[in-house]
């Protein structure tokens, strides 16, 4: 990595900037760094460089980018903080400090792990740009681990897989998210990111030589229609989210429809739901897979449309959204950093405060909690608060939301289930059909053949669409039935 490639990656979005801070924080780590070596034997400043690049390519605000370069500067070497601050301020100066005192605590058991992100919060809830120079900083770590001691690869990975990844995904930071896991999951779980390559080689290349064809005839479709300013591209899906995916549909492959999902990056909303009805005017969409997360966006704040489509004898699943939408489903929060010029300044777009309520929430638990083990545990409760995992009698993994029901449950596996349950066990207990599942819950259903129907009250309990939708549609066909009855006996 040069320097000049940093620039020029801010010059081809922004080519009227000022880039005369950023050529000189580079030159002040060289020099602070002159002669180290990282473990990789690369000089040490190849990692500040790696950093800035990753938050370049963020898109991010000058001065994080400046952070980013010196952000090791003074736990490594003898240039000061107080130097850092005459010479660039102290905005940049405060970043770096927060990213320095993150890094003085070393991982020595949990007590100082859970310390370590108290940490990472409190920096967070000063300036959140540390954090993104945090997140930076670690996927170069990531990328180098090869070079550590296996116990130190573990640590790191699975720091990153455990809160990393999950705080990345709090913040909306989906392009992070997948790289930190997809760069730490062959360190920590070796055997299934093998299995995970090897049942899915074959399945991305075709879906990939089918993308291809699909991609050519919508390119067509919207051109003809009059569109011309969008984008449209394949994008395959990270290992680490589709072997999740995965435990959760039985380990089949066939059913993993966004393989190698489409996207359609159009201007405006508008053009968005113009596009997906060209798109099913074109093909019949997939029951219960039309998605409209613009109109209803998803928790972190996620907006697109979704849809999965037969197109020619293959499943396609389209994403289609504005570059907006993009920039926020794939940088997040950071999206909010990056600088729009507006008449040759520089303004960012506020963030919500209640976006980042969340922080100091955190923060505020770790007062009250005394021991870091239940600091921890509290920690992952929360970031996971909106799911829950489910067993079944066989150690299948099924994932549904929080006040899922067994009938919830029953429908995720299969309609016929769930259409004929009338009993449930939790963990080998008789339990009722509306009782709340919690994570870890072994659930097994008893079905009876004779039962005609699903009960019309389930409706009143049941958390998920899917199960509202099955129920509804067999109420329906019952219905129909029940009427031509009245008819006969009448
Ligand atoms: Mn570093």
């Amino acid at each position: 990595m040069t320097i000049e490639r940093i620039l020029e990656v801010i010059k081809s979005k922004h080519p009227e900037t000022d880039l005369t801070m950023v050529a000189l924080a580079y030159e002040v780590a060289e020099k602070a760094h002159a002669g180290q070596k990282r473990a990789s034997g690369e000089d040490y400043v190849q990692h500040p460089l790696e950093t800035a690049y990753k938050l370049a390519e963020m898109d991010i605000d000058i001065p994080t980018v400046i952070a980013g370069l010196l952000h090791d500067v003074p736990e490594e070497t003898s240039h000061t903080i107080e130097e850092i601050k005459k010479d660039f301020g102290r905005e940049i100066a405060d970043m770096v400090a927060g990213i320095t005192k993150l890094g003085t605590i070393k991982y020595r058991g949990l007590e100082r792990y859970a310390e370590n992100l108290r940490k990472m919060f409190v920096a967070m809830a000063e300036d959140v740009r540390v954090v993104f120079i945090k997140f930076a900083d670690r996927i170069h770590n990531l990328k180098t681990l090869y070079a550590l001691r296996p116990v130190k690869q573990q640590r790191i990975a699975k720091e990153t897989l455990e809160i990393y990844a999950p705080i990345a995904n709090r913040l909306g930071m989906n392009e992070l998210q997948n790289e930190m896991e997809d760069l730490a999951f062959p360190y920590v779980y070796p055997e299934e990111y093998k299995w995970t390559v090897e049942i899915s080689k074959k399945q991305y290349e075709e879906r990939e030589r089918d993308a291809e064809t699909v991609i050519k005839k919508i390119k067509q479709v919207l051109k003809e229609s009059g569109l011309n300013d969008f984008d449209i591209y394949g994008r395959a899906k990270h290992y680490y989210s589709l072997y999740l995916k995965l435990l959760r549909k039985e380990m089949d492959i066939d059913r993993i429809y966004d393989l190698v999902a489409l996207r359609i990056i159009v201007k405006t909303t508008d053009e968005c739901y113009r596009v997906l009805g060209l798109i099913h005017s074109l093909s019949k969409p997939m029951t219960g897979r039309v998605k409209d997360y613009i109109a209803q966006p998803k928790p972190n704040g996620y907006q697109s449309l979704h849809t999965t489509v037969y197109y020619d004898n293959k499943i396609v699943e389209f994403q289609i959204r504005t570059k907006e939408m993009e920039a926020e489903a794939e940088w997040g929060i950071a999206a909010h950093w990056s600088f729009k010029e507006r008449s040759g300044r520089h303004a960012k777009i506020p963030v919500d405060p209640e976006k980042l309520k969340w922080i100091k929430t955190l923060l505020k638990q770790g007062d009250e909690v005394r021991k870091p083990e239940e600091y921890l545990d509290k920690l992952k409760m929360d970031f996971f608060k909106s799911r829950i995992f489910v067993f079944t009698p066989k150690g299948d993994v099924i994932d549904l939301p929080e006040g899922s029901t067994p009938i919830d449950f029953a429908y995720h596996i299969h309609t016929y289930i769930g259409d004929h349950a009338t009993a449930a066990k939790i963990n080998g207990k008789l339990e009722t059909l509306s009782a709340k599942l919690k994570s870890g819950d072994m659930v097994e259903l008893t079905v009876d053949k004779k039962r005609t129907r699903p009960a019309e009250e389930w409706l009143e309990f049941v958390q998920t669409n899917l199960a509202k939708e099955k129920i509804r549609q067999a109420l329906k066909k019952n219905e129909g039935l029940s009427g031509i009855f009245k008819f006969f006996n009448n």
